[in-house]
């Protein structure tokens, strides 16, 4: 971790995520001579490559803007790279590093063939116009599209990057190598997107608190939910809560949350994707528009009294303080939604209290899984249905939650990040094993 510490000065995310996955993997690579021979931990924790490039777009009053962009590709051992992208003014090249670190070891727990990546650019798509976003999505992929290819790099959505982004940035991409091929996923459907793609982060999320619900002979039924973020994940989270009978009472957005202790039902949440996706509208609205809920500027949700926990906004969003508060008001379960949205702090305030607490790389691994089938129909040229795609959503949770069990088990007790640590490493580290010293 030294070594970390020094080769990533300042990166601070990243420096996290590889700490937190170290403290696993140290205990199970032990009394494993091969893992220590090939310095496997020591080159999991480089990205294979790091892209950093000059995005320059003209905003619509004819001034010239320039933004940072990157592609991080962080190990193909098991497949191509593969992770979103995103847009954020709070992207550096240390948040980026994280996340395509984690993906490496979310993309080996679903058990389909995808390495690990992750990209974006600093730019800030809130407020600006359809074109701006275009000129500026068109302009990063002229850049991005000579890193990528559909047995190279897949990236995908992310934070700021939804179905509008993923069309502009596909159609540059076909424009400059004149090839439709599988190149970005969560593609519309009218031009090689899966079915499900759109649901199944948040979805899978739920499935896997499902599941470990179940493991505890609990379900969701009558239970409530606290759920941060009012995006593509959340909104999903939310959904998926309410069909299986949960209540919902929460949402959030970075100005603040709003509280509806009535809950959340498919109504209200069919609103909230409209304002958020359509209209472009800060959560806020939710309070002036439903009578009884109450919002709540500058603040989380995480002091509501509830059962169930679900972060689905962004990373550190849950403190050791917030962890606290939730474990006081009896939490029971925590599922994350969001990547690495529980700060270290945080997280060791679930496991000393021994709730159950399922971390974001194996909880919201739901959204890759669903991208790798759509690699799979983009390269065999056909589509699968809602129904098929749903059912292999739940198997595929299902496993995902079963191999953390298997690695992560102790007596009553499932240490789930831990599980989805070795679980994760163990099928990489294999695979760079037999490559020998590349
Ligand atoms: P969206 O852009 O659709 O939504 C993000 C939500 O989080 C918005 O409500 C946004 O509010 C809020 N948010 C963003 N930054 C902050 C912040 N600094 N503080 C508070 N709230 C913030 O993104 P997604 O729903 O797609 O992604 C949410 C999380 O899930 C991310 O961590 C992402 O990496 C992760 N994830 C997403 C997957 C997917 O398939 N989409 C797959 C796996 C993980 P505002 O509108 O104010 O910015």
């Amino acid at each position: 971790m030294e070594g970390v510490q020094r080769r990533n000065p300042g990166q601070t995310e990243f420096i996290q995520a590889v700490q937190e996955v170290a403290q696993d993997i140290f205990d199970f690579i032990e009394d494993k001579e091969e893992y220590h021979e090939a310095q496997i931990l020591r080159r999991i924790a480089e990205p294979e490559r790091v892209v950093s490039f000059r995005v320059c777009w003209e905003d619509d009053n004819h001034n010239i803007r320039v933004q940072r962009g990157w592609r991080v590709q962080n190990n193909n051992a098991i497949g191509p790279y593969k992770g979103g992208i995103r847009f954020h003014p709070s992207v550096t090249e240390s948040v980026l590093k994280f996340l395509a670190f984690e993906q490496t070891f979310k993309n080996s727990l679903t058990g389909l063939p995808m390495g690990g990546g992750k990209g974006g650019a600093n730019f800030n798509p809130r407020g600006k116009s359809d074109s701006e976003v275009m000129r500026f999505c068109q302009s990063f992929m002229t850049e991005l599209y000579r890193h990528i290819g559909p047995d190279t790099d897949v990236p995908a959505g992310d934070i700021g990057v939804g179905a509008r982004e993923i069309g502009y940035m596909f159609g540059q991409y076909k424009r400059i190598t004149n090839r439709w091929e599988g190149v970005l996923t969560g593609k519309g459907m009218e031009y090689g997107g899966s079915q499900m793609r759109p649901e199944a982060t948040g979805y899978g999320a739920v499935y896997f608190l499902q599941n470990m619900l179940k493991h505890s002979g609990q379900e969701i039924e009558d239970r409530t939910a606290v759920i941060s973020g009012s995006g593509n994940v959340a909104t999903h989270a939310a959904e998926k809560i309410t069909q299986l009978g949960g209540k919902v009472l929460t949402l959030s957005d970075s100005g603040g949350f709003i509280h509806d202790p009535d809950g959340i039902d498919q109504e209200k949440i069919n609103w909230v994707k409209e304002l958020k996706t359509v209209r472009r509208g800060r959560i806020s609205e939710y309070a002036d528009e439903f009578g009884g809920a109450t919002y709540h500027e500058g603040e989380r949700p995480w002091n509501v009294k509830c059962d169930l926990a679900l972060p689905c906004a962004t990373q550190n969003e849950l403190n050791e303080d917030e962890a606290k508060t939730l474990v006081g008001n009896g939490v029971v379960a925590v599922s994350e939604g969001a990547n690495m949205p529980t700060t270290l702090d945080g997280v060791k305030v679930f496991h000393d209290a021994k709730i159950m607490y399922g971390p974001g790389k194996a909880a919201n691994a739901g959204g890759v899984a669903v991208s790798g089938l759509e690699m799979s129909q983009n390269s065999e040229r056909i589509s699968w249905n809602h129904e098929r795609l749903g059912e292999m959503l739940t198997e595929l949770m299902e496993g995902i939650h079963g191999k953390c069990v298997e690695y992560g088990e102790q007596g009553k007790y499932v240490d789930y990040v831990k599980g989805a640590n070795i679980a994760g490493f163990k099928k990489v580290a294999d695979a760079m094993l037999a490559f020998g010293v590349v």
